[in-house]
């Protein structure tokens, strides 16, 4: 076996094995191997290293493939997430905005009865209170309200035995007390009562509408009911232990009830009766304090003069409603 022709073999050894060669060298590799023990032995050696080597290189890209996966795995997950996560709070959002509209659209609708009700000429307008006090059953109470207005005059009739006659805007007083069998005639230098200034009494929804932060509204919520046979609309503030309740006539838009609750400590209820042209003018008129029933009552004169506060304090329930 030449020699030199091993040490070229040797050198073609590699190349031969990646099947690197033109084909004569290729044949001249194979016919020498195919005689020489040595060269094949070396052969052999290199064939089997490169095998190796090619498999870590395998080995390294599959490594390399799998952590690829996990990568591309692990940015799938988060991008579900990320989309769950949305598509969550889009979910939120328009539930908070679908509740702020309808709870905003039943307050300004009932709003705006109340404008309406404060131009009216012609109204009655009862409020009943049932007060229970758990803790002091002195406390407990249930009086009826009753506001007859016609034209710029009332009748206000307190409970069973109390009625006071006046007008928009003017000076004068009437108070007739029945229990007392008494007359009071006031002569005050302040306007008591402005023309609407009744209809104040619905203060929950001004207060609602004017007072609160617009965001206030997603703290209520708002439930269907019916009550004496109206369908309501019932705004709550609060929770179970402690909560006003308002009862919005859906089909008058007026509020008929309201309940106020603490637990175990109160129970307030109001019930409002609203009708309009149901006063006539015998009912607003105080001549009939002249008449033969009240002969014997004893007639009183008081020059009320109130002070700057006590003007103040009335303008003031004029702009934010009565209680
Ligand atoms: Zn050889």
């Amino acid at each position: 076996m030449n020699k030199k022709d091993c040490d070229i073999v040797k050198d073609l050894a590699v190349g031969y094995a990646e099947n690197l060669l033109s084909s004569n060298s290729k044949n001249f590799v194979e016919k020498h191997l195919q005689n020489c023990d040595e060269c094949q032995k070396y052969y052999k050696a290199i064939n089997s290293n490169i095998f190796n080597d090619s498999t870590i290189e395998k080995n390294k890209d599959k490594i390399e493939i799998d952590y690829l996966k996990k990568v591309k795995n692990h940015i799938n997950v988060l991008k579900s997430i990320l989309i769950l996560v949305l598509i969550f709070s889009i979910v939120i959002i328009s539930l908070l905005t679908i509740k702020y509209c309808t709870i905003s659209n039943v307050i300004n609708k009932a709003y705006s009865k109340i404008e309406y009700m404060r131009n009216l000429d012609n109204y009655k307008l009862t409020k009943r209170t049932i007060n229970k006090s758990f803790s002091d059953s002195n406390n407990s109470f249930d009086v009826t309200f009753t506001y007859y207005y016609k034209d710029g005059k009332y009748k206000i009739e307190y409970g069973d035995n109390s009625t006071t006659y006046l007008e928009d805007d003017g000076y004068n007083k009437i108070c007739v007390y029945d229990d007392l069998k008494q007359i009071e005639y006031y002569t005050q230098n302040f306007v008591e009562i402005k023309k609407g200034a009744p209809i104040n009494i619905f203060y929950d929804i001004l207060n609602y509408k004017k007072l609160y932060p617009r965001l206030y509204i997603l703290g209520l919520s708002m439930r269907n009911d019916s009550f004496e046979g109206k369908d309501c609309y019932v705004i709550r503030n609060g929770n179970e232990d402690s909560y006003k309740d308002i009862w919005i006539d859906k089909a008058t838009l007026t509020t008929v009830r309201t309940v106020s609750e603490e637990k175990s400590k109160y129970y307030t209820e109001e019930i409002y009766t609203f009708e309009e042209s149901a006063t006539t003018d015998e009912d607003v008129d105080n001549s009939i304090l002249n008449t033969e029933k009240y002969q014997d009552y004893t007639k009183l004169e008081i020059n009320n003069n109130a002070t700057e506060e006590i003007e103040l304090y009335y303008e003031l329930l004029d702009k934010n409603g009565r209680y």
